[in-house]
């Protein structure tokens, strides 16, 4: 661990937590108002990089969650109701004062999430970009109008909201994952039950006020933390006067919830695990796969979905791009991300540092070298140092389980075909990078990867206007993009009878 901070700038990073820490609500928000959980419980909420408590919050009990989801119910018909524009304005509003306040909100997820405040600032922009997205989209959502084959019909298609949602999100993205959801359901005129991951709720709790102070009206967005999520959000799944769920989360939890949700027959939506490949062909700017694979590794400590899991090198390139990507990662300040210059912040908690660990131990016993790092960093906190393996063996467990650190196994292959093999052997199908200057190649590659998406020569691939989302056990469902609406509306036909007039 090697971070520094100036005296000036550490007093005001110092201001900005504790500013942070007492302006952020710590209840339930229901129906408009804050309240306290009903059994009276709280939830500590911890910073990773020194596993001290920052602050307690309400863990709602499973009556909170009834009533959650009673003001969502009760909204949902006047909130249908209101002219598209105006949820448009309210999501524009919400935009930019995210935007204004995205020092505060940085700040939040920096403080319980661990990420640098740097990294925590870009995702305030590209969560708040959710909202600026669907605000334009709020009005565009259409129908279609034509003539029946036999000229009798006219078959007329509107889309309506699909109704009360349930929105379950992870700790990585604390913000994006939400705004992911929120923005869409809000334009569509979906009223929502938000529960945010009990060891990052804060920053979901700071946007329900936001989301107020705009005119988001009581009931449309509920948010209530909870350190009992199975017990809680079990009635609620099985609610019918729920209509869909949303989640953002592990691929196992993911499964429980499709199997809690058949009985009723819900809407799912599912963002899942990941397991990316970042392909690197021998034609490929070494320089500029490096960079990408800076990004698409190191982005959030390698707690991304979106992390790359895997680097498949073709042989004869296999040794420099080590060395390089070696080089950039011994240039990584590990620390806590409030601290000036720090690049790299804590994982979330001792079992993903132990995880992490683990991972690292396993490759090497089974042959793979250490280039640079392989241990956990000196605590308090949650640290792990940049790590690069070579010579990775398809065996070890790094190359199956999502790593969620700053990790990158390499391992080597000799033509495409076996690149593209490698790649899909995975049950994950989130995303894949590929660094090539070939035109042919790029497309069959793209053509060939089984993922849901695929970044060419950009290490990020994540983007407001494009559909995000998996196949495989990564999941179902688009977030983001014109598809993004269609997950919170139901496509109804009416059939008219137009007899001849003749
Ligand atoms: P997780 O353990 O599956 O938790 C996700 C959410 O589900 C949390 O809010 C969690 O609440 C809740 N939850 C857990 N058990 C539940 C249950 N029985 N009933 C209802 N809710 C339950 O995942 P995580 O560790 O927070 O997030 C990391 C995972 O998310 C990774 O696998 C990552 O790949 C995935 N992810 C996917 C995407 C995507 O778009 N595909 C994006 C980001 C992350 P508690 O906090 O109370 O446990």
């Amino acid at each position: 661990m090697n971070s520094r901070t100036a005296p000036n700038e550490a007093a005001t990073t110092a201001r900005l937590r504790e500013t942070a820490l007492s302006q952020v609500p710590v209840g339930l928000f229901i129906n408009g108002e804050w309240r306290n959980a009903s059994d009276g419980r709280t939830i500590a909420v911890e910073d990773p990089a020194t596993g001290r408590t920052l602050t307690d919050v309400a863990s709602a009990a499973i009556g909170d969650g009834a009533a959650a989801l009673d003001a969502a119910v009760a909204a949902q018909t006047e909130w249908a109701a209101t002219p598209p524009r105006r949820r448009g304005e309210i999501l524009r509003a919400a935009f930019e004062l995210l935007t204004e306040r995205s020092d505060y909100f940085a700040m939040l997820m920096t403080l319980e999430m661990g990420k640098p405040l740097a990294q925590a600032k870009g995702e305030v922009i590209y969560g708040a970009e959710f909202f600026r997205w669907f605000s334009e989209e709020a009005v565009r959502i259409d129908g279609r109008w034509s003539t029946a084959p036999d000229g009798k019909t006219r078959l007329l298609t509107m889309r309506q909201p699909v109704g009360p949602t349930l929105m379950i999100t992870p700790w990585n993205f604390p913000l994006a994952m939400g705004t992911r959801k929120i923005g869409p359901a809000i334009a569509a005129g979906c009223t929502m039950v938000v529960k945010p991951a009990s060891q990052t709720p804060l920053t979901m709790l700071a946007l329900a006020d936001l989301l107020t102070e705009v005119g988001v009206p009581a009931g449309v967005v509920n948010v209530i933390p909870t350190g009992t999520s199975g017990q809680v959000m079990t009635p609620l799944i099985t609610d019918p006067r729920l209509r869909k769920l949303t989640f953002t989360g592990s691929t196992p939890v993911g499964k429980a919830l499709v199997k809690e949700s058949a009985d009723q027959l819900l809407r799912v939506s599912m963002e899942l695990g990941g397991n990316a490949p970042f392909l690197v062909f021998d034609d490929a700017d070494l320089d500029a796969a490096v960079d990408g694979a800076m990004l698409a590794k190191m982005r959030n400590m390698g707690e991304a979905c979106t992390a790359a899991n895997r680097f498949l090198v073709h042989e004869s390139v296999a040794d420099e791009f080590g060395r390089r990507l070696t080089a950039r990662m011994e240039a990584e300040v590990v620390g806590p991300g409030t601290h000036e210059g720090v690049t790299v912040g804590p994982l979330i908690d001792a079992k993903q540092q132990n995880k992490v660990t683990d991972l690292v131990n396993d490759a090497t016993s089974r042959g793979a070298d250490v280039l640079t790092g392989g241990q956990p960093g000196n605590g308090p906190g949650y640290f792990f140092t940049p790590t690069v393996l070579a010579n990775v063996p398809q065996e070890a467990n790094v190359f199956r389980e999502e790593i969620f650190g700053p990790v990158a196994p390499i391992t080597t292959f000799s033509d495409d075909d076996k690149a593209v093999q490698l790649a899909n052997d995975t049950e994950y199908g989130l995303v894949a990078y590929v660094f090539t200057a070939g035109l042919e190649r790029t497309i069959r590659v793209a053509e060939s990867l089984e993922f849901g998406m695929v970044g060419i020569n950009q290490g990020i691939v994540s983007n407001p206007a494009a559909p995000f989302g998996g196949v495989k056990q990564s999941g179902f469902g688009r977030e983001g993009g014109p598809e993004g609406i269609n997950e919170y509306v139901e496509t109804k036909y009416v059939g008219i009878n137009l007899p001849s007039s003749s």
